[in-house]
Formats: structure tokens, C-alpha cells, sequence
């Protein structure tokens, strides 16, 4: 909270209260919200609040870099909040949706390495893992053990 704070500061930031909610609520969480789970979150706060608002405020942020979108086909799209140094990357459940933020070492080196090797300037990257959960293979494991 206080790096976002602290942040928001150095960049001279000012917000309207909603869309600081809207913010806050991404780097607190943790969880990688869809719109709907934000406006949920926010609505006894602000009682005028509407999805639409909400919506607009996200594409606010991620114009001002602070927040990323993360689309997977007919899911609904994610929102993180996107750190100035600290990059991470994600492992995604397909079955019930959780992901996993994790950060590997040999890939903080990757622009570099393009740079190098292809005089290539990357702006970001992403990296994505999908498959199952170790939640969701257990249930698996349980039901299928039921019905053999
Ligand atoms: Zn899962
Ligand atoms: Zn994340």
C-alpha cells in the first residue's frame, strides 16, 4: 500500500476517490479481478458507482501504465496491477480460474538478451502458463476415483 502510495506521489498523480478505489482494490487483492468482481467490491463504498464507471476508470489506468489487462478468449477479461520493477508472470487454471503470480529469474534478463541479439527494444512481456491448479487436480483425482 505504501509503495502505491508512494508511487502515485512521485509521479504527482492525481486521482479522482473511484478510480484510486478502483487501483487500490487491484494491488491489495491480489486475485487479478474482472470488472464485475471490482465494481462488487466497490459498490457499498460508492454508492453511484456503475459498471460503466468502473470500465472507464480501468482503461484510465491502463493508459497511465498502472494497470494491465489480461484477456483469455471467452473469459472474462483480468486486471493487475502492474509493478515498476518487480515483474512477474502468471500460471492460469483453466477449471477454476486462479492464477498463480510467479517471477523466474532467467527471464529478467530477456530484454536484454534481445537488445543484444536482435537490437530488439521490448516495451514488456508477458508470460503465460495455462493448465490445472493443484486444487483442481486433487478434486479431479477424488472424482474420478468416485466413479471408478
Ligand atoms: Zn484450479
Ligand atoms: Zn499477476
Amino acid at each position: 500500500m505504501d509503495t502505491l502510495k508512494e508511487r502515485l506521489r512521485q509521479k504527482n498523480m492525481r486521482m479522482t476517490p473511484q478510480r484510486l478505489a478502483v487501483l487500490e482494490y487491484i494491488y491489495v487483492s491480489k486475485t487479478h479481478p474482472s470488472a464485475q468482481d471490482i465494481y462488487q467490491a466497490l459498490l457499498p463504498k460508492f454508492n453511484t458507482l456503475s459498471l460503466a464507471t468502473i470500465y472507464n476508470n480501468l482503461n484510465a489506468l491502463i493508459e497511465l501504465g498502472y494497470v494491465i489487462e489480461m484477456t483469455y478468449g471467452d473469459a472474462a477479461t483480468r486486471y493487475d496491477y502492474k509493478e515498476d520493477d518487480d515483474v512477474h508472470y502468471h500460471a492460469i487454471c483453466e477449471t477454476c480460474g486462479y492464477i498463480i503470480d510467479f517471477s523466474l529469474e532467467e527471464l529478467d534478463n530477456l530484454s536484454e538478451m534481445l537488445k543484444e541479439k536482435y537490437k530488439f527494444i521490448t516495451h514488456s512481456q508477458r508470460l503465460e502458463a495455462f493448465g490445472q491448479c493443484y486444487d483442481c487436480q486433487s478434486r479431479t483425482r477424488k472424482e474420478k476415483e468416485m466413479y471408478d
